[in-house]
């Protein structure tokens, strides 16, 4: 499918392949034309940006919700810090900035809506289901399994579940984004649909 992007999604900051971010909009554009989508780990919109042409062409929204202090590994001194992305006080990480600079320039505003706060609290408050939810926030053992065992309810039947740094082997990547594919494959609720570099997709079946 050809993808006419409103920006030129180079230029923004993120770790998405291009594969799979022509994955997730294709996905959402299958997958949200009844229903809205949700992201857990905005940063600076990369993937807000594929997914969220494809709801708008569809009529519907993206929820993205990140707290935008940044993830463990992103912190100052950490392996994935940028120190573009240096909050005022100096002492950690600001990407909401840069999340909305780009949400702005793709004319995205209206279509993604930013929810600005951790996923335990935003699963508090945000009191709809969707259609399509994709997985790509903290990457410990624990953030990964909150957002799956809380979010996972949340998705409709016949919607889509994209995970991201879904890694089989061991030596690419870190373990808890493959742990809660496999959860989500056990539970029996998900069959899956493809991979996509490191991206998982899966159906939730019941
Ligand atoms: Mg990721």
């Amino acid at each position: 499918m050809a993808i006419n992007l409103p920006i030129d999604i180079n230029k923004v900051k993120g770790f998405m392949d291009p594969s799979e971010g022509n994955a997730l909009y294709s996905y959402a554009k299958e997958f949200t034309s009844k229903g809205d989508a949700l992201e857990i780990g905005s940063y600076c919109g990369k993937s807000a940006v594929y997914i969220g042409s494809a709801v708008k062409e569809n009529k519907r929204k993206l929820y993205s919700i990140d707290h935008h202090k940044g993830s463990e590994e992103q912190q100052p001194g950490e392996e994935y810090f940028d120190p573009d992305l240096i909050n005022k006080k100096g002492d950690g990480i600001d990407t909401l900035p840069f999340f909305l600079k780009t949400i702005k320039d793709s004319s995205l505003e209206g279509s993604v809506i930013p929810i600005v706060s951790s996923s335990e609290e935003a699963y508090v408050d945000l009191k709809i289901n969707f259609n399509m939810i994709f997985i790509d926030g903290g990457h410990s053992e624990e953030a990964a399994q909150n957002d799956y065992r809380l979010w996972s309810e949340k998705l409709n039947i016949n919607g889509l579940l994209a995970i991201h740094d879904v890694f089989p082997n061991p030596g690419d990547g870190g373990r808890p984004p493959h742990n809660i594919f496999l959860k989500a494959l056990e539970s029996g609720k998900f069959e899956e649909i493809e991979m996509v570099k490191s991206l998982a997709l899966l159906k939730k079946i019941k």
